[in-house]
């Protein structure tokens, strides 16, 4: 059986990587599902680790959607319930994470039968509960690295997530898929004044559906218009 990290380039997967391989921990392969939604920031830490990865003779696999994310977003037939076809799943997120059941089954399949190391630290109980079974292996929890822990290892390694000098995990929670639909009003706020190119992305999106981003209930422009008369609750 073989060792295989599956790694999104978050913090936490990140540290447990850097970790696993200054520990010597058995690790044959490094297993990367790009959704190719990530920010450039995430396909930058990634090619600084390449290099490390080659040294140390572990093999890297990236992984990807059978289709590109946006055409499941905005042009797949989707068959419903009334019998009529819709164009896409529109925004991934809530109960509508049709991206990461993709994500989670294609990184199940590629793993099975080996070992799986899964980056979930120490302090995320709840996560690391629903996710103990079969041959997953979670170090950072066995090691104590909460996820501040995590953040703090690999900006000693020197590691940042940064976009237009501005460092990612300072203004948001998680460094997710840019277009997710799971990021918070203080996220979305964030991207409306740090991000405006994802921003930009993110109306042009829009405008490809009827459904609003957040809450089911208010579009990208009812977000900017609150944003722009700097109201934080909707
Ligand atoms: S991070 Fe968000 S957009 Fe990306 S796959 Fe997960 S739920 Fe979907």
């Amino acid at each position: 059986m073989k060792y295989i990290a599956s790694v999104s380039f978050g913090k936490d997967s990140l540290a447990m990587l850097l970790l696993l391989i200054e520990k010597k921990c058995p690790l044959d392969e490094v297993v990367f599902y790009d959704t190719g939604m990530e920010f450039q920031a995430i396909y930058n830490i990634r090619d600084k680790i390449l290099p490390i990865l080659k040294e140390n003779n572990i093999k890297y696999v990236e992984l990807k959607p059978d289709k590109p994310f946006e055409y499941t977003m905005f042009e797949k037939p989707v068959l419903k319930r009334n019998g009529t076809t819709s164009k896409g799943y529109s925004w991934c997120g809530g109960r509508c994470r049709w991206g990461t059941t993709e994500k989670l089954k294609k990184i199940e399949k590629y793993c099975r039968g080996n070992y799986e190391y899964v980056g979930i630290a120490y302090d995320e109980p709840r996560r690391l509960e629903k996710e103990r079974k079969g041959n997953k292996l979670f170090p950072l929890a066995e090691w104590k690295m909460t996820e501040k822990d995590c953040l703090n290892y690999c900006y000693e390694k020197g590691f940042n997530w940064l976009e237009d000098g501005i460092e990612l995990y300072s203004i948001l929670d998680r460094v997710s898929c840019w277009c997710c639909a799971n990021k918070n009003l203080k996220e979305l706020k964030n991207y409306y004044k740090h991000l405006p190119e994802y921003w930009n992305r993110l109306k042009k999106f829009q405008s490809k559906t009827n459904r609003p981003f957040k809450y089911n209930k208010y579009t990208i422009e009812d977000l900017e218009k609150k944003f722009k008369e700097d109201k934080d609750e909707l």
